[in-house]
């Protein structure tokens, strides 16, 4: 490739809703757009059975399926789409550059960031141990090896919610087991869960160990309250217990806050004139695919905005 073929007006990095909506919009503004999106893009969504609250779908839309569709529009609006990681960048010189996982080197007059956030581990070793023997982290990849099978979810949140509920598709029970007396899932997935016989929540529970042989065979809790440990016979659990924000490539480069995300001002900018930034990676509130493709949308206006009064 030469250097006037790596070089585009904005690349966006990550491939969610977020980076998606970015790239539609670039290239529809008229600038000359990249996506880097991953070996497998899609970012969370991905691993989403059914999403039933993005606006447009009367029916649940399965989330692979949103952001294959997502992906094809961006493509063919010009974006070029790269199925591969930005590896590094260096946000100190004009253009920007960004080496990718081949080693490759790209240029951008504008950056907009769209890595997402990844799902968290509780942290406890048997649960390293166990992971794809039983302990797994993506309800919808792992759930249709249990069959037949008694199984748990840690958490309280929607994720955690939503792969229970999933879940009961293959088990025949799914102990949902959360650290608190109080779900922190919506009401509507909360009635859901409770109006599901095969699920049974068990709170103020951690996770102590994970046991078994050469695969899981249970789970051992405790509860907070009381320090009580209680045994479950169980050979799948499912990690659902929140994200981290995947900034490291751009630490020391952009502002993070504390927990790791990029601080952006009102209009999606980061600390660098010029990159902005969209989607999980800098929501530590809402973390909605909607609200993610929105603030695409914005910062993708934003960097248009960006390269035009550069022009000038
Ligand atoms: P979340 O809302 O941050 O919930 C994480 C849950 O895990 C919380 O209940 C938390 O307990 C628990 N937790 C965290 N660390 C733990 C630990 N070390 N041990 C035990 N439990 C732990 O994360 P999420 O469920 O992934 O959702 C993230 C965002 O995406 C939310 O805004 C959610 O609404 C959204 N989301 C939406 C949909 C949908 O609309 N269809 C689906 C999935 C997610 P505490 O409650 O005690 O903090």
């Amino acid at each position: 490739m030469t250097e006037q073929e790596n070089h585009f007006d904005i690349i966006v990095i990550g491939s969610g809703p977020a980076g998606f909506t970015a790239a539609i919009y670039s290239a529809r503004g008229g600038a000359s757009s990249a996506l880097f999106g991953g070996v497998a893009p899609g970012g969370q969504l991905l691993a989403t059975q059914e999403i039933e609250n993005y606006p447009g779908f009367v029916n649940p839309v399965v989330g692979a399926d949103l952001m294959q569709n997502m992906m094809k529009q961006a493509s063919r609006m010009g974006t070029r789409v790269f199925q591969e990681d930005v590896t590094g960048v260096d946000l100190s010189c004009r253009p920007f550059r960004l080496t990718s996982g081949s080693g490759n080197t790209y240029t951008a007059g504008a950056v907009i960031i769209t890595t997402g956030a990844q799902a968290r581990w509780l942290g406890i070793p048997s649960e390293m141990k166990y992971i794809g023997k039983g302990v797994s982290g993506c309800a919808t990849c792992d759930g249709f090896f249990f069959r037949g099978k008694e199984i748990c979810v840690i958490g309280g949140g929607d994720s955690a919610a939503e792969d229970a509920l999933f879940l009961t598709k293959f088990a025949t029970k799914v102990y949902l087991v959360h650290r608190r007396d109080k779900l922190r899932a919506t009401f509507r997935l909360v009635e859901k869960l409770r109006n599901n016989p095969k699920i049974e929540i068990v709170y103020d529970h951690v996770p102590e160990e994970f046991t078994g042989e050469a695969k899981l065979t249970g789970v051992t809790l405790k509860n907070v309250k009381t320090g009580a440990i209680r045994r479950l016979e169980v050979t799948g659990a499912f990690i659902a217990i929140g994200h981290t924000p995947a900034t490291k490539i751009f630490k020391g480069k952009v502002n993070l806050d504390e927990a790791g995300y990029i601080v952006t001002d009102g209009k999606l900018g980061t600390s660098v004139f010029g990159v902005f930034a969209a989607g999980d990676v800098m929501d530590t509130r809402y973390k909605q695919a909607v609200v993610a493709a929105g603030s695409g949308c914005k910062a993708a206006m934003e960097a248009l905005l960006y390269l035009e009064e550069g022009k000038k």
